[in-house]
């Protein structure tokens, strides 16, 4: 690499001055590293020191309104009859401040299990998720999930949209006695191995569009996911173009059939500078196709729903990590960057599926740049490591520790999987966490405070109360067997005659 400096390398790399804008929501001024246009990266870390996680909301409105706008571009030049209808899968992230700036965005609301339909009902009802929004259903329904969805609509929600995952739930939903609006998932589309158990087989699709003709129910939605961060617009589109046809099939059996929903799967620009996607052109080959299946079958053009999980909440939010201790590589290898955190615990998606992120140096552009490793220094776990094997070499200044990196592109599931409160991995814990949103009169700050260890001792049994339980005679006999062979368990105090069984209160 020679002497080359980080702002050369990032030239001859991937063609970014250093001066200006890096992508849609990172920028360098005046020496400055600019997050979503107006956060000061390296004021933050002067200010709150590192790590730290920096949720940016205003960057979720802007990916909203900007896809509507590039759809509505789309649909202006191919004369589509209808709008887009934008979707929030929430299940890539269901804080709190990230759902209601999505809803406040103009989103309607796709859930994933009991516990988000629940939220949504709570939300529809403190007027949250307005009444004018679709709430659709995905995901197999236990009985919690049925009951919540159930709930939604006897409260009320018209527009909240099962999409049925096998007839049982079918069987549930066709008893109420309110009208319900049904969505149907077909299951033949999905590109990855997990994708093919949800939805229903294509004889069952048409089962349920002929039992509900002239019922007080509707059949109004079709489901066609195909995967997630497909960057392959072409195999994506013939997918679609496919699934087309089954809809038209399904709506000559229900004609009350009104929307094409084709799930997830819109990439994001979060996590690499190269990234590149014609997301007007996606939509304009899209809606030209739909026209053009349509009119061969005699339908009217459906309106199209996307969920967007990972596209609208990537971008939001980022770490900063200082490199804490540096060591030189062995025989020749990159040397490590030892950070005050852990990217496997704090981006599992490193190792789940070896998803890499945007890295840049918060300073220092212009010292000597090298390949680096990167390692959590609060774990002792060799799998801790980016980047990961066979992936492309991450260049950083040279620095003997005090340099602090920008980790971008991790408000999408990292966090949902991470985990948030509780114990995590090597008992790593969770950084400040700053967010920020848009308020009546320019950005608002909320500072979460780091977690504790206290937080973290409670969260795994020590320091809580003990409360004296009767023990069912079985618990007791298993007592008395690890006393017979001598091991003492250290819940047990000494003295007690009859042990009792400690219970975390
Ligand atoms: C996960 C999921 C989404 C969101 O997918 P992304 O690729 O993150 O946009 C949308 N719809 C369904 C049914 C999902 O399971």
């Amino acid at each position: 690499m020679g002497e080359q400096t980080f702002r050369e390398y990032l030239g001859a790399r991937w063609g970014k001055t250093g001066d200006g804008p890096i992508n849609d929501f990172i920028r360098r001024e005046d020496g400055r590293l600019i997050f979503g246009d107006r956060v000061d990266l390296g004021a933050l870390v002067a200010e709150y020191g590192a790590p730290l996680e920096v949720a940016y909301c205003p960057l979720i409105t802007q990916e909203i309104h900007r896809m509507q706008r590039v759809a509505a571009a789309a649909r202006a030049a191919t004369g589509y009859a209808q709008p887009l209808l934008y979707a929030y899968a929430t299940k890539a992230n269901f804080a709190e401040e990230v759902v209601r700036t999505a809803l406040n965005a103009g989103a309607h609301y796709e859930t994933s299990s009991a516990a988000d339909a629940q939220i949504a009902a709570i939300l529809w009802q403190n007027g949250t998720l307005p009444h004018d929004r679709w709430v659709f259903c995905n995901g197999s329904k236990d009985a919690e999930y049925l009951h919540a969805v159930v709930r939604l609509r006897l409260r009320g929600s018209a527009r909240v949209v099962p999409v049925l995952d096998d007839l049982d739930e079918f069987e549930h939903f066709r008893k109420l006695s309110v009208p319900v609006r049904f969505g149907v998932r077909a299951r033949e589309w999905a590109r990855c191995a997990g994708g093919d158990r949800f939805g229903l087989l294509e004889d069952e699709m048409l089962q349920v569009a002929e039992t509900l003709r002239d019922t007080r129910h509707e059949l109004v939605l079709y489901h066609a996911m195909v995967g997630s961060q497909i960057e392959d617009e072409g195999e994506w589109l013939a997918a679609l173009t496919r699934a087309m046809e089954q809809y038209c099939a399904l709506w000559h059996v229900a004609p009350s059939l009104r929307m094409f929903n084709f799930g997830g799967g819109m990439p994001t620009a979060a996590y690499a500078l190269d990234f590149v996607f014609d997301y007007e052109g996606f939509f304009r080959r899209l809606f030209t196709t739909i026209q053009t299946v349509c009119d061969r079958h005699g339908v009217p053009v459906p309106q199209v729903v996307g969920e967007f999980g990972r596209y609208t909440v990537a971008s939001h939010s980022m770490f900063l990590f200082e490199v804490a201790q540096t060591k030189a590589g062995r025989d020749g290898a990159a040397p490590w960057y030892l950070l005050d955190g852990s990217l496997m615990v704090s981006a599992p998606d490193t190792l789940i599926v070896d998803q890499q992120f945007i890295i840049l140096p918060v300073d220092d552009w212009d010292a000597p740049a090298q390949a680096v490793r990167l390692g959590g220094r609060r774990t002792c776990d060799s799998d801790d490591a980016y980047p990961r094997a066979g992936q492309e070499p991450l260049v950083l200044p040279q620095t003997e520790g005090g340099l602090v990196v920008a980790v971008f592109g991790v408000g999408a599931y990292q966090q949902m999987l991470g985990g948030r409160g509780g114990a995590h991995h090597c008992l790593n814990p969770e950084m400040r966490r700053l967010i920020i949103e848009e308020g009546p009169r320019g950005l608002e700050m909320r500072e979460i405070a780091p977690q504790s260890l206290s937080q973290i001792m409670v969260a795994l049994g020590y320091n809580q109360q003990p409360v004296r339980q009767r023990v069912p005679v079985a618990a007791r006999r298993r007592v008395e067997a690890v006393r017979t062979l001598g091991v003492r368990p250290a819940c047990l105090p000494a003295s007690t005659k009859t042990p009792p069984v400690w219970v975390n209160g």
